[in-house]
């Protein structure tokens, strides 16, 4: 498979060349340059197979080359959902008639990131391998992000990670995920600062041309195709055991950078059938605001219950955009450069109505959310997390009749315990691997917000094992 940039002018790259570069040097995102199909037969053959050998199937078209054969991706698959904890890997909940909840969440730091970095990591690794070089991965995060990829990162042999988070801005349980890591291979720095400024030095690292060769720096952030490549074999799970392809589905996604629903959306391209794909935000609803009204004009973050989602420009949607434009790259181009000019994406009226054949939106503020988690609790006993809950009252609220929906529970109820505590009257526990995060030792460095002494850090800890 070969891989094109939604703005045309970046040279077309293989899997291996568009897991290591992220963006395209043009600012655009890579995307397949065809969809792969399956049949209905192919599909019918795949029901029933361990989620990791599924998931090696429907990889293969995008990742499999010279490179990477189909027995390592399988290999890799394999190991990457062996570390997580539900033996469906993804289990499929019934909450109400029609309604499931596809549970993302039984990976090691307990959100949906689990399913695409967990197999990153060990892609890195592998093709590092073939190229016999090493990368550092430097990043930002306001929580999430940054432990499931040190997650993924940590113990492989040709990566090092280095993550930036605000000091003492993130949440305990979020902080403690990376920082008790015990790896070699992984830096942790809280930055005296927010998360913007953790952001704006990781684009100064990249920006700094000598430092960014000397120490081969890399991404692995949400806009990198093997992150939604990653994602779209869940889609196929749920809706090959609800009966698919011979019957059609919707899904729900609560939705932050768009990564998740469009790999739903891709998972449609390739045949699955899906008939309407519903996307839950929080107060941030820049994406509702465009779904109903065709107006995405870029508004102030405000922060809610489920900050994974307190996002107003979702830069997955630069592929979504290329297609329904009909691939053309020129005007997909000049149609982001407007819009980061002026903060708002103008989009013909036909190109909006071809959105809304396929996509609604859905907002819910943390009133709502509070209240659709005590009431799912009230009625089914079950405990949703704040995006879940969001991505549930969606469905809930704009799921065609008749079809049955599949929620993507994104995170694990015990990562927001305050939520939980406000909403249902307790704090759920951590699983049986995390029981002890309270007490497991810390490890981070401390600096200030500046870039030359975080520099040094990194400098030093990729150096550690050179004499
Ligand atoms: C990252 C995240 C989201 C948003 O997913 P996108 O792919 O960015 O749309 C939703 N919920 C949780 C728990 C997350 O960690």
């Amino acid at each position: 498979m070969r891989y094109i940039s939604t703005r045309g002018s970046a040279p077309a790259l293989d899997f291996a060349g568009v897991l290591l570069a992220g963006l395209a040097n043009d600012g655009g995102l890579y995307v397949p340059e065809t969809w792969p199909v399956f049949t209905a037969a192919d599909m019918r053959a795949m029901r029933g197979l361990p989620y990791a050998d599924l998931a090696a199937k429907i990889m293969a078209p995008f990742v499999c080359d010279g490179v990477v054969s189909f027995n390592d991706l399988q290999a890799m698959c394999r190991s990457a959902y062996a570390g997580f904890t539900h033996p469906a890997t993804a289990p499929l909940i019934q909450l109400e008639p029609g309604l499931f909840a596809l549970e993302l969440f039984h990976g090691p730091t307990l959100a949906f990131k689990d399913f695409a970095l967990q197999l990153a990591g060990r892609l890195f690794d592998h093709v590092l391998a073939a190229q016999d070089r090493t990368v550092t991965i430097v990043g930002a995060t306001s929580g999430d992000t940054g432990s499931a990829a040190i997650e993924a990162c940590r113990d492989r042999a040709r990566v090092n990670i280095a993550i930036l988070h605000p000091a003492g801005k993130t949440s305990e349980v979020q902080r403690r995920q990376m920082t008790t890591v015990q790896a070699a291979n992984v830096c942790n720095i809280a930055v005296e600062g927010n998360f913007d400024d953790c952001q704006d030095l990781v684009k100064a690292m990249f920006a700094d041309a000598p430092f960014r060769d000397e120490m081969h720096l890399s991404a692995v952030n949400s806009i990198n195709w093997a992150r939604i490549a990653g994602q779209i074999p869940y889609y196929f799970a749920a809706a090959l055991a609800l009966g698919a392809p011979d019957r059609e589905v919707s899904v729900s996604v609560p939705t932050g950078n768009f990564g998740n629903v469009l790999a739903a959306w891709a998972a449609a391209q390739m045949g699955l059938p899906i008939a309407r794909f519903i996307v839950g935000s929080n107060r941030n609803d820049i994406l509702t605001r465009f779904l109903a009204s065709n107006d995405m004009t870029v508004r102030g973050v405000a922060e809610s219950l489920s900050p994974s989602m307190d996002i107003q420009v979702s830069s997955n949607f630069e592929r979504l955009l290329f297609e329904l434009l009909g691939r053309d790259a020129a005007l997909t181009a000049r149609t982001m450069t407007d819009f980061r000019a002026s903060g708002r994406m103008n989009i013909a009226d036909d190109v909006w109505r071809r959105a809304r054949r396929q996509f609604v939106g859905f907002s819910l503020d943390d009133a709502g959310t509070l209240a659709e988690i005590a009431r799912l609790y009230h009625t089914s006993s079950y405990l949703a997390d704040p995006h879940s809950a969001v991505g549930i009252a969606a469905a809930r609220a704009a799921a065609p009749v008749g079809l049955p929906v599949i929620v993507a529970a994104t995170a694990h109820p015990a990562k927001f315990p305050d939520a939980m505590e406000r909403a249902v009257g307790f704090r759920p526990g951590l699983p049986e691997h995390l029981k002890d995060l309270y007490t497991r030792e810390e490890r981070y460095s401390s600096a200030a917000n500046d870039l030359t002494e975080i520099q040094l850090l990194i400098r030093r800890f990729a150096a550690r094992n050179e004499v």
